[in-house]
This record gives structure tokens, sequence and C-alpha cells, in this order.
């Protein structure tokens, strides 16, 4: 049924939230920040994937129907606008026959009252030169980077039909890391895919203590009918696929603490949530390195601000998912 469909499609597109990420969560969508769907379906056709199948081809929307309503959005109060589609890296190739979120960013940063655009699922096969540049040189969009990389060993790559490499994927963080400094990365990993032996696990968990992603979401994997990966031999077994997971998430939250803690005594842009009614939290914002949800928060203790309003908070007490923090100024 649809909700199935919804949670599915959340929990591959890393939208579904960790245990650990579910505590305190207003369900509220403010009208401070908003989606703008830029395109839907997928031509990708991942092993284990059932959006193509479900979604259709991608459909993008044309470049000037995107910046009205870009604009309608900015007029009803969103100071963020939050780029979407099953695959944002290629927007574009559809309808112009070549990608063009390069183009259609820079349109958007143009708009007054657009103060940070974010791209989430960017493909980690789709990125090029041109596009990092326009992120060079547009600072309205945040220093983070959303791209789901599913796996780091090549022969799971290649059954999972993500048509890139090992070698490909480091490349591409190392040349990020270099060309926009403070990039907050967020990444999503399946664990137990059909056949992933111990070495492969070891060899993505490793992958995952070198780099460092900022945020990251692990999934199990999921046996899902109708896909090219249920019919793959060697379906790994539920236990081994849960210890797996625990695993990666012990890590990442040992990786999430310690760059928390490399953000206190900082001053940080913060964009306010919600206002909190827990003494001492005041308000609830993020920082650019944060998208809504998925996510870390910044709790406000201290400072007159509302919410909707963007500031600057020092950061005064770090945890494995949230930092703590006392407005310093208005933006
Ligand atoms: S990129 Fe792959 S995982 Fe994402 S929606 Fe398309 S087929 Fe599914």
């Amino acid at each position: 049924d649809e909700r199935q469909i919804v949670q599915h499609c959340n929990r591959l597109l890393g939208l579904e939230r960790t245990p650990l990420q579910q505590a305190e969560r207003c369900p509220l969508t403010p009208s401070h920040y908003a989606y703008l769907k830029i395109a839907d379906g997928c031509d990708n056709h991942c092993s284990y994937c059932t959006i193509p199948s479900i979604r259709g081809r991608q459909r993008s929307k044309p470049i000037e129907e995107l910046v009205a309503e870009a604009r309608h959005l900015v007029g009803r109060g969103a100071r963020e606008l939050i780029l979407i589609a099953q695959d944002t890296t290629q927007y574009g190739v559809d309808i112009y026959h070549k990608r063009r979120l390069d183009d259609l960013i820079r349109k958007l940063a143009k708009i007054e009252g657009v103060e940070w655009l974010r791209l989430l699922y960017t493909h980690p096969a789709h990125w090029w030169d041109g596009l990092i540049d326009v992120l060079v040189e547009t600072p309205k969009v945040c220093r983070y980077l959303d791209i789901p990389i599913q796996h780091i060993s090549d022969r799971i790559l290649a059954e999972m039909n993500r048509r890139t490499t090992r070698t490909e994927i480091t490349q591409l963080i190392q040349k990020l890391r270099e060309r926009l400094p403070g990039l907050a990365l967020r990444t999503s990993v399946i664990v137990g895919f059909p056949g992933e032996t111990d070495d492969e696990f070891q060899e993505l968990l490793d992958f995952l203590g070198q780099v460092r992603f900022e945020r990251l979401g692990a999934f199990t994997y999921w046996r899902e009918e109708g896909t090219q990966a249920a019919g793959f031999a060697c379906q790994v077994p539920q236990k081994v696929k849960e210890e797996r997971f625990h695993r990666v998430m012990s890590l990442q939250q040992k990786v999430s603490l310690r760059f928390n803690r490399s953000l206190v005594g900082r001053v940080l842009p913060v964009l306010i949530d919600q206002q909190a009614d827990t003494p001492p939290i005041q308000f609830i914002g993020r920082t650019q390195m944060d998208a809504p949800e998925v996510d870390g928060r910044v709790l406000i203790t201290d400072g007159q601000t509302r919410v909707g309003q963007f500031c600057k908070a020092k950061i005064t007490e770090a945890y494995e998912y949230d930092i703590v923090g006392q407005i310093a100024s208005p933006f």
C-alpha cells in the first residue's frame, strides 16, 4: 500500500531515521524551509530498488517552472530550499539532453530571499567538474552534500548496478573536500546486500572509518520483490545484517561525536526551526551542515531569536547527534 511504498522509498533515499535520531523530534514542518522537487522518476536501475518501476522514468521540471515555484515558496516565507529528486545530479537529462543542475542552481541562487540552497540525493557516478565549480562560486549552496554511496566494495557496487567504483568515489570525495573547505558530507550505505562477505563488509567499515562522513544513514538490505537483487543467491541472514548495521552505527556515533566536539567554541550560522518548551533548551535550530529531519540539531539554551530567523550561535557542548549553543548575534 501507499504507506509501505513511502516507507520503502524513505529507507532507500536515506530519509528514514535511525533509532538514536528518532528521539524528541517535532513532526511539524515549518514554513521557513521547503522542498523543491526538481524531477520525479529514475533511470538508474539499481538492482535492489523498486522506485524506477513505481515512479517510472525520470521527468525533470523545466528550469523556468522551478524558478517560479521557488519564488512562490520564498513569497510564503521559505528561506532554505532543499532540492530533491531520486537523483538530483541527473536533473535535466530527459528534457535538455544534458545535466543542468548547475544552471538551475545559478538561477535559484539569484532569487532574493533564498539564503540556503541544499542538495540532497546526488549520485556519486553523476558528478561533473562544472557542478563543483558552481558550488564553489555560490556560497548560498550549503556546505553540505548528500552523496549516497551505498557500498564501497567494487564487486558489490557492480552487483548493485551503481556504475561507479571505489576509486571514483574516493577521488570525488577528495576533490569535493579540497574545493569546498568546511564541507559536511552525508552518505547512506546498505549492509547485508546479497553475497556481502565478512571481508567486503569490513572493507566498507574501514572506508567509513577513513573517510569519516560527518553524517551517515545505514540500512539493512531489504529483499524487494520484483528487483534483480531479490533473485540473487546467497542472501545474508537477518541476524548478520543486523549485527553489521549495529557495527556501522556504533562507528558512526564515534565519528559524529568527534566531529561535533570539533565545533565546540566556534560561532556558526544557525537557522531556527522551532521553539522548545524543555528548559534549558529555548530553541532548536540547524547549521548548514544539517538537513531537516535526518541530521543533528542545535539546541539553543540562551539568547533571543525566533522561529525562521538566522542567527549566529556559539557552540558550547557536543553529543553524538546534537550540539548545544547560545545565540551570539543576529545573522
Ligand atoms: S538512484 Fe538507484 S536507489 Fe536511487 S531511486 Fe534510482 S534506482 Fe533507486
